[in-house]
């Protein structure tokens, strides 16, 4: 298999390289493509001599250009066009989408409508855009395989489809997980940035400490495995072993268990639908107690939000993350407070939400640009 992996400097990708160490002879790099993270980008390429690489951020790529010219290397593309001009020429397979956000829409239908296997760890594309996606697949006989790891223990426990009753997402409850409205209001940059279970980039820690990345993996799970909003359903589970469960229609229950660590889910989609030999950390089952409760959707309302965006459909999806995308960010810039992301985001929906089909990539781009300046000029106008 030749690959491509999109995001390879971030947390997708460090656990990708590796994976990569570790089946080396199975594994060829065709591409790797980062945000600006230059340097990393180029020793990564030089050990899994990769034949392209990709800076999405132009002024990185001139920098790193001019610093190893006249070495050997790999070839060096920049900016959004160069990175679809590699995956139009690169003899890729596989491509692992594991960039962060809305971004990820447009390689990823690339590499569809092209007939690659696309290996997903980006959610907001399937969140703004899942109906054109799965349609693209389907059309091109490209396979969707998932890597976020409750959806990868979904498609493990569907490997051989049956019918079920309902899929039921595990969340580990994030950083603030039994705090009151009232602590909520005192939460930092910092202590939402410490998740419990999981090391991952800074937006998706944001969303598990939100509950949005739940809301978000709700409407992911009603694309890839065509549920109804009603079967899907949410349990926290602290301990994050359990990484989701399918309940069949017999009552018989399957979930696939494993310690947090996500070489497993993306050695899973590297290897379908056979299974590579892995050395990780596994359950140490005597010492090991697992609890389950329900969310608090008072205290967490984003969960509940992306539920119902995601049942009406059309552009309040792409609303939801698109408002959502921008508010993590401008608390990340210490520019709001972490309570005030969800009203952000009901604001956004409330006066642009309209449940119209969209067709084309070209829609939903439009549709995200227009919620994202929404969400900017609100927190502008406030003065904040
Ligand atoms: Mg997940």
């Amino acid at each position: 298999m030749r690959v491509v992996i999109l995001g390879a400097t971030g947390s997708i990708g460090d656990s990708a390289f590796n994976v990569w160490e570790q089946h080396r002879q199975d594994m060829q790099i065709e591409g790797l493509v980062a945000q600006q993270q230059a340097e990393k980008l180029w020793q990564r390429a030089q050990v899994m001599q990769a034949r392209w690489i990709g800076l999405a951020d132009e002024r990185a790529a001139v920098q790193l250009k001019r610093a190893h010219q006249g070495e050997a290397g790999p070839r060096i593309v920049q900016g959004t066009a160069g990175i679809m001009e590699m995956l139009k020429e690169a003899d890729a397979t596989h491509v692992l989408a594991a960039m962060s956000g809305f971004a990820g829409l447009e390689p990823t239908l690339l590499a569809l409508s092209r007939g690659i296997t696309v290996l997903l760890a980006n959610k907001e594309t399937l969140v703004a855009a899942g109906d054109i996606v799965t349609r693209t697949a389907r059309q091109h006989n490209a396979a969707l395989i998932p890597v976020d790891s409750e959806h990868s223990a979904i498609f493990q426990c569907l490997a051989r489809p049956q019918p079920f009753h309902r899929i039921i997402l595990t969340c580990s409850g994030g950083p603030f997980r039994n705090y009151t409205a009232a602590q909520l209001q005192e939460v930092t940059v910092e202590s939402a940035l410490r998740h419990p279970k999981w090391s991952m980039g800074p937006k998706i820690t944001i969303d598990s400490a939100t509950l949005m990345n739940k809301g978000l993996e709700i409407i992911e799970a009603h694309h890839l495995f065509g549920a109804d909003y009603d079967a899907i359903d949410v349990v926290i589970h602290p301990e994050s072993i359990i990484h989701s469960m399918v309940e069949f229609v017999d009552g018989a229950t399957l979930a696939q268990c494993g310690v947090p660590d996500m070489r497993i889910p993306i050695a899973v989609a590297l290897s379908w639908p056979h299974r590579w030999p892995l050395e990780v950390p596994t359950v140490n089952w005597p010492g090991t107690t697992l609890h389950f409760e329900a969310p608090d959707l008072q205290t967490f309302p984003l969960l509940g939000l992306a539920r119902q965006a995601g049942r009406m459909g059309g552009h309040f999806p792409i609303i939801l993350n698109a408002a959502n995308e921008m508010a993590v960010e401008m608390f990340l810039q210490r520019r709001i407070g972490f309570v005030d992301i969800p009203g952000l985001v009901e604001d956004a929906l409330s006066e642009l939400g309209d449940a119209r089909t969209v067709n084309t990539a070209d829609e939903v781009i439009a549709v995200d640009a227009r919620a994202r300046r929404y969400t900017q000029e609100l927190v502008a106008h406030k003065g904040r």
